[in-house]
């Protein structure tokens, strides 16, 4: 899931902030984001949360972005 996430740099982070960037788009709502200093993944959820991305949320945003493409492909929402 997180590959490139560095335990010692996130310590870094720790002490300073993390610098999360985003990595995915899921859907309007909804993205994926990335630490750009130690890798560090989180998610905002559908009840508008921040949290970090773990297996269940990952599996979520898969299927809310599957959505997104079948409305998109239908042309139901501008691409
Ligand atoms: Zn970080």
């Amino acid at each position: 899931m997180s590959n490139n996430f560095s335990p010692l740099k996130a310590v870094g982070c720790s002490l300073t902030r993390h610098h999360f960037k985003t990595s995915r788009v899921v859907n309007e709502r909804i993205e994926e984001l990335c630490c750009s200093k130690c890798g560090k993944q989180m998610t905002k959820t559908i009840y508008g949360d921040f949290v970090p991305l773990n297996d269940r949320y990952a599996q979520i945003n898969r299927a809310l972005n599957d959505v997104a493409q079948k409305r998109k492909r239908a042309g139901l929402v501008p691409a």
